[in-house]
């Protein structure tokens, strides 16, 4: 536990998990890993199968022009090892899928959502579900960015939106604000620290780049949500097959930097 203490009524408790894993190494995994390897977490798991890309570098803080061609993981290892010398790491070049997903959340404490992909992002909520291991859900499209906590007994992103949404621009298609990437990334390493304090409600910090607003959406359980209501027994789908699913009923954006 560290103590926060600042003047009037924010002041409180954190606390620091020991062992965190970030899935994608890109706009919203750069910032996050350096936010909580700063914040004294003592073991980080990166996890991305891509290769560093020219296109890559505006928004990646720790690929730098000469990573171009290596591995996102080894390339934001080496930077990670030599500014915290004492932080443990390990390194996973390889995707997520619903064999190896469950384990990445039985070996840390809490997992980071820093992917850019629907369908992963539906596979890691709900298999945080099952894991009953907080997620912290990221996503940026353009100039809005969306962060929520995902914890036992509170709402997942199946209670945001029903099925993945199927009609979400990819980041090259629309674009994506370095800087936008950067907050919301931090932005998930904060809320890896504090967990939510009511059971069964969860909040959407939702940023908005262009007006520079910043708005919370109170969530709440859905009794009757797939994933995490009444009964459900969620089963864990890889992409191909989950890309099978409805049309879904929101379109809200939930995409992320790569
Ligand atoms: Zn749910």
């Amino acid at each position: 536990m560290l103590a926060i203490v600042a003047p009037g009524e924010h002041e409180g408790w954190v606390h620091v998990p020991a062992r965190v894993c970030v899935v994608g190494v890109g706009g919203l995994g750069c910032p996050a890993s350096l936010a909580l390897a700063r914040a004294g977490v003592g073991h980080l798991t990166l996890v991305d199968p891509d290769r560093v890309d020219v296109s890559n570098l505006h928004r990646q803080l720790w690929h730098h022009p000469q990573d171009v061609g290596r591995l996102k993981v080894e390339s934001a290892g080496q930077k990670l090892r030599a500014q915290f010398p004492s932080l443990g790491l390990a390194l996973r070049p390889g995707r997520v899928d619903a064999s190896n997903v469950l384990a990445l959340f039985e070996d840390h404490d809490l997992v980071i959502d820093a992917t850019d992909g629907v369908q992963v992002k539906f596979l890691l909520s709900d298999a945080a579900v099952l894991a009953r291991r907080p997620l912290i859900y990221g996503g940026v499209l353009r100039f809005e960015g969306l962060a929520m906590r995902v914890q036992p007994d509170g709402p997942c992103l199946r209670c945001l939106f029903e099925t993945p949404p199927v009609d979400v621009p990819t980041c090259a298609q629309a674009g994506v604000l370095g800087s936008m990437a950067a907050l919301v990334g931090a932005l998930q390493a904060t809320l890896a620290l504090r967990p939510e304090q009511e059971k069964g409600l969860a909040w959407l910090h939702v940023l908005d780049g262009w007006t520079l607003a910043a708005r919370t959406v109170r969530v709440r359980r859905r009794k009757d949500c797939a994933a995490c209501g009444e009964g459900a027994n969620p089963v864990l789908r890889d992409e191909a097959e989950a890309a099978a699913c409805p049309t879904p009923t929101s379109t809200s954006p939930v995409r992320s930097a790569p």
